[in-house]
């Protein structure tokens, strides 16, 4: 199959208030065309120089997101024109982040990752972490940044129960802050589900899926 048809298939079956992010990392700018050509505009990108290289290559309509774990002195490439952040995960992050968004005189979105899979090495914060950074003054400060959402990624597993454990835990944490009223954080967005968990991600109450290898082919 095509990446059009593959992405057209994928589109299609999803329910109409879960977004697709592409996920093109590592693919050349042919296969995002052909993606953008068959009407994709939400792109998915691990590495802050390869999306910057691609932003600058694509239409200007594309809504570029930062899946991947980022390292603060490079926040800088990406302010000008990146949508959403997914991997954030320290308020020094937060705080880089505002600070290269006011340069911008943006207003940048982030979703907050939170650790859910048993690896030590997936990132995220736990649920206090996530509290305590919430109720923060130094939070509250950061004018130019605005938290959307939360972005999880699941244990590397073929056992679907730990999978739905895992995402609902997230959903769980999500609808506890949901209703929190802070200026700059307004949850509406839950990021979970990729290639081989998405349908399980959307059942568990995901919101925005990030489909790579399904759509594009290994890589
Ligand atoms: C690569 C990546 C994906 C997409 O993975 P696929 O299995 O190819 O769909 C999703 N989320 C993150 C954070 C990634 O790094």
């Amino acid at each position: 199959m095509s990446i059009k048809d593959k992405l057209l298939k994928i589109k299609s079956a999803l329910p109409e208030h879960v977004t697709l992010v592409a996920v093109s990392k590592t693919k050349p700018i042919s296969d995002l065309t052909e993606a953008y050509n068959a009407g994709q505009r939400v792109f998915g990108e691990n590495k802050i120089q390869e999306m910057t290289e691609k932003w600058e290559q694509m239409p200007k309509d594309i809504h570029w997101h930062m899946i991947g774990h980022i390292q603060t002195n490079k926040v800088k490439f990406m302010a000008p024109y990146v949508s959403l952040i997914h991997g954030v995960d320290s308020l020094k992050l937060l705080e880089e982040i505002n600070k290269q968004a006011l340069k911008n005189n943006r207003i940048i979105d982030c979703l907050l990752q939170i650790h859910i899979a048993e690896e030590e090495t997936k990132f995220g914060l736990n649920e206090d972490e996530l509290e305590d950074l919430l109720v923060s003054e130094s939070f509250k400060n950061l004018k130019n940044i605005k938290i959307v959402g939360l972005m999880g990624m699941a244990t590397f597993t073929s056992n679907q129960n730990q999978i739905k454990k895992e995402f609902e835990y997230l959903k769980s944490i999500f609808d506890t802050n949901k209703s929190l009223s802070i200026v700059n954080c307004d949850l509406s967005i839950l990021s979970m589900g990729m290639s081989g968990d998405y349908q399980l991600a959307i059942s568990c109450g995901s919101t925005m899926v990030r489909i790579g290898s399904s759509i594009f082919g290994g890589r």
